[in-house]
């Protein structure tokens, strides 16, 4: 058996798991066929064999119990490995409903299986039955697509950044790192793509603490050019994105306070932003790790402020910054008298709670007007800057000359 990574090839005639082991690993077949052999008494009955694209050997790895079936190569095959691992990140986001329903599946399965066997009543379909339902394809999909991640994690991952305007003292105030994925095949992936993925599977956990520590180093960076002139910018802070998944991880205070010592930033340097599911959906966790945070000098910033959940409740219990009203209602305030009355009261309600606010999505020159006759502070959008490289981030700061508005 060759091993490159998360690749193996396992040749013609080699077994890739035998009944009545533990299972620690689950294979998507991606070239040549196996066959699948049950025991009946002292024979080894073939019940189905299985080719490219199918998922083997991830049975034991939900329930715990042994291999039910051996699983040779009858043609020399690549295959993907899935780890023990990479399932219980899979599985620990499920939801328990959901978990509960799949061990009586596979408890019913392997009953079923054991009495298939023992009348000699096999079907040898199931293969084409799997391939046909769309699930089969966006489960093994997603398991590709982690794999791939996992291996993209500073290699093929990068931050852009996109400026935060202080549209009344015409700086730049800051930037939002956005994450982009270089894929050596496909090109560019927007975050919108693989961020659900990264998160469901677990590895947005790994994902975040790299996009904090790459900020961190970005913001020394972005301080460092800032021209010693008279209307230089105030210290910029990088604003990263964490995800309710980062808030699983027992140790994420402990990460973000490590990632801010290994790299000497300044906590004023680095923004983050959740959004209002986090509060709702964790409450306690959310509460207590964001109040270290904020008691670090970390600004926590509300993302997509207004979409999410209705109750109000949460602003005064939770230790919240900045408000950033979502591109949903900036988009709609010049036409929809509702939207800017939902604007207007936003930036209200966040002053009057004494946070900041900024608007996010600005593309026109009258929506950044409208938003400073309203009294908000910072904006962000593509009428300022798009997201960007560093190094164009860089000469943004250099080169900043506000626009007219
Ligand atoms: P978000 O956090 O709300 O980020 C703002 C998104 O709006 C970005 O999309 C940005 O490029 C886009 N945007 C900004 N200004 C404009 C504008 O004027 N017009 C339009 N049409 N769009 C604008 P992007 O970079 O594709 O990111 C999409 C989402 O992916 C983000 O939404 C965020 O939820 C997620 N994401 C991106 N990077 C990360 C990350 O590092 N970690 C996590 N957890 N999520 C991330
Ligand atoms: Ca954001
Ligand atoms: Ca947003």
């Amino acid at each position: 058996m060759v091993q490159k990574q998360t690749k193996k090839t396992f040749y013609a005639g080699e077994t890739l798991m035998q009944e009545g082991e533990g299972g620690n690993a689950a294979y998507i077949i991606e070239s040549g066929k196996v066959e699948i052999l049950v025991t009946r008494g002292t024979n080894q009955l073939c019940i189905g064999t299985r080719g490219p694209g199918s998922l083997i050997g991830e049975m034991a790895m939900i329930d715990d119990q042994p291999r039910t079936a051996t699983v040779r190569a009858i043609e020399d095959c690549d295959v993907i490995e899935i780890t023990r691992n990479d399932f219980e990140g899979w599985i620990e986001n499920a939801d328990p409903v959901l978990k509960m329903i799949i061990h009586v599946i596979l408890t019913r399965y392997r009953d079923m299986l054991e009495r298939a066997v023992f009348n000699n009543d096999i079907q040898t379909n199931a293969e084409e039955q799997e391939h046909q339902s769309g699930l089969h394809d966006t489960a093994i999909n997603a398991i590709k697509m982690k794999n791939e991640l996992q291996k993209a994690i500073g290699a093929d991952l990068a931050l852009f950044y996109q400026p935060i305007i202080d549209i009344k003292n015409k700086k730049i105030a800051g930037f939002e790192a956005l994450m982009r994925w270089f894929h050596p095949d496909k090109g560019m992936i927007s975050p919108a793509a693989f961020i659900p993925i990264a998160e469901q599977s677990g590895l947005i956990i790994d994902m975040s603490s790299w996009a904090l520590e790459e900020a961190c180093m970005a913001s020394h960076r972005f301080n460092q050019s800032i021209e010693k002139k008279s209307n230089a910018h105030d210290n910029l802070y990088v604003s990263v994105n964490f995800s309710v998944r980062d808030f699983n991880s027992p140790n994420v205070f402990d990460r973000i306070k490590d990632t801010f010592e290994k790299t000497q930033t300044p906590t004023q340097n680095i923004h983050l932003e959740v959004t209002e599911s986090l509060l709702v959906e964790k409450p306690d966790i959310a509460k207590e790790t964001l109040e270290k945070c904020q008691d670090l000098g970390i600004s926590i910033s509300i993302d997509d402020f207004g979409t999410g959940y209705s109750s109000l409740s949460y602003l005064h219990a939770f230790p919240i910054n900045t408000l950033k009203i979502d591109r949903s209602f900036i988009m709609s305030m010049l036409n929809k008298e509702n939207s800017l009355t939902l604007v207007k009261s936003i930036i209200g309600l966040a002053q009057n709670l004494n946070m900041n606010v900024i608007a996010e999505g600005i593309e026109y020159e009258e929506e950044a007007s409208t938003l400073l006759n309203l009294n908000c502070q910072k904006c962000q959008g593509y009428w300022f800057g798009k997201p960007m490289p560093e190094d164009e981030a860089i000469a943004f700061i250099k080169e900043w000359s506000p626009p007219r508005y």
